[in-house]
């Protein structure tokens, strides 16, 4: 096996927070290795919504969720991170020395000061409906995301879910699909109010149809070509709806996977921290973003922004113990690499 890799912090998750927290450990000189399970960098915001407008970003009355990204990576570029991506994080011990060590699903091991988790909702995937033979279709004719809305021009398109992403693609595909058709298993959707009044106008104006209350049932096509998905009602009453495209939207599901067996105290499949410095239970070891809970915790990018800049100074005696660490603002000291 190749030797561990040394490193000052290890975070896990390259998320939003986890991103974040790279330029706050770099503006205290500490290095970071990140590691993903995931293939990108991004966490949610690429995985689930890349092209959809974020506004909640302090200075940025819109930015869509891949912009903030790329503008996330490049901000922690000047610190030069060691991301590894596509391996989970698989274990965590103690090494003699009091430094921790962590051992990926590739193979590799970390060997850090301290460890931060940024592992938003844990080893996340979509929930996929019981379909018979759902895999062949799916990446192709069935998505759990749009990746590209383009995708989508001219096509039928048949989306299922009665959230917030349901109805906001319902409303956003309306303009460029060959139709859209939204089937929920009720007749109300649980979605932000101004959004599904939308929807329903569009629904009024004959731009959507409502398939409600129906749910999936079955699929029908060849070689991963969707021709139509059959839906049901809870009497049986059988629907067969001409589509291009499944649109699933039924949340996430969220599982914390190996961390959960890691000795952390956990809320249910968060991770309780102190909110004066984002340590958990473990010494040496801190939680942000999504996973971490404490009162008042709301999971909110900009909240794990400032859970990010909290951690970097409460991780900064396990890294330099005998150095006095001097509050400054990144005005006064710059960043490397950057024109002041
Ligand atoms: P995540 O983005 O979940 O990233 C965590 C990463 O950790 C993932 O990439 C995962 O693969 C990785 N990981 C997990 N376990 C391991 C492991 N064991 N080893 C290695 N890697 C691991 N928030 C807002 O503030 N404003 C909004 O407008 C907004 N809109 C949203 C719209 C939608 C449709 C969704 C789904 C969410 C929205 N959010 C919004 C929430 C926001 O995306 C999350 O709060 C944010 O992504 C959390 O960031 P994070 O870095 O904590 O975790």
């Amino acid at each position: 096996m190749a030797a561990p890799t040394e490193t000052d912090v290890c975070i896990v998750g390259a998320g939003p927070v986890g991103l974040f927290q790279v330029f706050e450990c770099g503006m205290l000189r500490m290095r970071c290795v990140v590691v993903d399970a995931l293939d990108a960098i991004g966490g949610q915001c690429i995985a689930l919504y890349p092209e959809k407008p974020i506004y909640d970003i302090p200075a940025h009355p819109v930015i869509s969720a891949a912009g903030l990204i790329e503008a996330l990576i490049a901000q922690a570029a000047p610190f030069r991170p060691d991301y590894r991506l596509g391996r989970q994080v698989v274990r965590l011990a103690r090494d003699p020395d009091g430094r921790l060590r962590l051992a990926t699903s590739a193979g590799d091991e970390i060997v850090a000061k301290a460890v931060v988790i940024a592992a938003g909702a844990g080893a996340f995937g979509p929930n996929r409906p019981p379909l018979d033979g759902i895999e062949a279709y799916e990446g192709r004719s069935v998505f759990y995301a749009v990746q590209r809305r383009e995708d989508f021009r001219g096509k039928r398109v048949v989306i299922a879910g009665g959230g917030d992403s349901a109805v906001d693609w319902a409303i956003s595909l309306a303009e460029i699909a060959a139709s859209v058709r939204v089937v929920h298993r009720r007749a109300k959707f649980r979605a932000a109010p101004e959004s599904v009044a939308r929807m329903e106008a569009l629904a009024a104006a004959g731009k959507v149809e409502l398939v409600v209350p129906y749910q999936l049932h079955g699929l029908h096509g060849a070689d991963g070509a969707l021709a139509a998905v059959e839906v049901a009602t809870l009497k049986g009453e059988l629907r067969t709806l001409p589509a291009d495209a499944l649109l699933c939207f039924f949340g996430l599901a969220m599982e914390l996977g190996p961390i959960a067996e890691w000795g952390l105290a956990l809320d249910r499949t968060h991770i309780r921290i102190d909110p004066a410095t984002c340590a958990t239970n473990i010494p040496g070891v801190f939680a942000i973003g999504d996973i971490a809970t404490y009162p008042g915790k709301l999971k909110l990018i900009l909240q794990g922004f400032s859970e990010a800049a909290m951690a970097a100074h409460a991780m900064h005696p396990l890294v330099f113990p005998n150095q006095a660490l001097h509050f400054e603002y990144s005005t006064t000291k710059g960043v490397q690499g950057l024109a002041a």
